[in-house]
């Protein structure tokens, strides 16, 4: 049985068909959320992917809602290009060479054309992400994920050069995160609307405003674990990205 239901939508430059994917919810073995709102079931991301650029022609289109009938559910008769092909932009991740891709992919959309806000805020919350993705799970650096057998040592170490490595390319391009930062957060604080749980806190504490992150999240109304964490990371004056459960 597949974790899967697949569905078929054409480009409509060049009615190229291409297949995605919808996760089956009671499939999943195990979700990750982080700080940054990223969610991950069984490793793959929950959020769907609305802006697609087209594997055969380049045309870049948007998706809104995967429905009918616009989409349909019943394989097509003609060469469809499977979901790994533009997923992500067929970026493979497997080193941070994928990752600075995938930022890139963001920024060189972001200075080609004008969007609407609602469009400008999902290609920034994602690039957004793909930084954070560069040191998203630093903490497997510490020694004790190998020595209470989490994971192998040549996978820990493995792991490790690429976290590190991945530190350093997030602080080369710190400037670059913070404007981006900056700019969604007066866009959100612009369309209340568009905002998710505690994103707005969560970007002051990673523009390293403590204070402000604090001041929203106290304003909170009913305290979770999520926003306990969120707080004992602001008081730390700590402004990496973390994982909240998973
Ligand atoms: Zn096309």
């Amino acid at each position: 049985m597949f974790k899967y239901d697949s569905f078929y939508f054409q480009c409509p430059h060049c009615q190229a068909w291409l297949e995605g994917r919808n996760l089956k919810a009671e499939m999943v073995n195990q979700s990750i959320l982080y700080s940054d709102g990223k969610v991950l079931n069984d490793n793959y991301i929950t959020t769907p992917q609305k802006m697609i650029l087209c594997p055969s022609c380049g045309h870049v289109f948007w998706i809104e809602k995967p429905v009918e009938p616009l989409i349909t559910f019943e394989k097509p008769d003609a060469d469809v290009y499977s979901w790994n092909t533009w997923r992500f932009f067929g970026i493979s991740f497997s080193d941070n060479k994928g990752k600075l891709a995938l930022i890139n992919h963001y920024k060189t959309f972001l200075k080609k054309s004008h969007y609407e806000p609602k469009n400008e805020i999902y290609l920034r919350r994602f690039l957004w992400w793909a930084y954070n993705d560069l040191h998203r799970n630093l903490h497997y650096v510490r020694w004790r994920y190998f020595l209470n057998g989490f994971m192998s040592f040549g996978v820990w170490h493995c792991n490790r050069r690429l976290l590190l490595e991945g530190e350093k390319l997030f602080l080369r391009n710190l400037k670059d995160f913070n404007d981006n930062l900056k700019r969604l957060l007066a866009l959100l604080e612009k369309h209340p609307e568009e905002q998710i749980d505690l994103e707005v806190p969560e970007i002051y504490r990673e523009l390293r405003q403590f204070d402000k992150a604090k001041e929203l999240l106290e304003q909170v109304g009913s305290r979770t674990h999520f926003t306990n964490e969120m707080l004992r990371h602001t008081k730390w004056k700590d402004s990496r990205v973390f994982m909240v459960s998973g």
